[in-house]
């Protein structure tokens, strides 16, 4: 038997990312989710991107009811605008994805 709130033995051993999604959104920025489209419209065309906050907001619901799952691009700029990593949010990182922001 485990503990209540124990740690699982992995990132993805708990939570999905939907939910992780949400609470880190909530809990950790307590943003809704047109403020999460507004920042990431600001953050993305430092990470060679454009986006529209619309058409974000839609995708962010979608995310967040486990509809669709962001891709590499848009779940690191999820990252970036919670200041999360994308473990956190319990999705995989891709070690070949390249971003505008990568120095290296
Ligand atoms: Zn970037």
């Amino acid at each position: 038997m485990s503990l209540p709130g124990s740690q699982g033995s992995g990132p993805e051993s708990e939570l999905g990312f939907e939910r992780r999604l949400r609470r880190a959104r909530k809990w950790k920025r307590r943003w809704t989710q047109l403020q999460l489209a507004q920042r990431i419209c600001q953050i993305a065309p430092a990470h060679g991107g454009t986006a529209e906050q619309h058409s974000l907001k839609t995708m962010i619901s979608k995310w967040e009811n486990g509809m669709k799952i962001p891709s590499q691009h848009n779940r690191h700029l999820l990252a970036v605008a919670l200041g999360v990593t994308v473990e956190d949010l319990g999705l995989a990182h891709d070690p070949d994805f390249r971003c505008a922001c990568f120095t290296e």
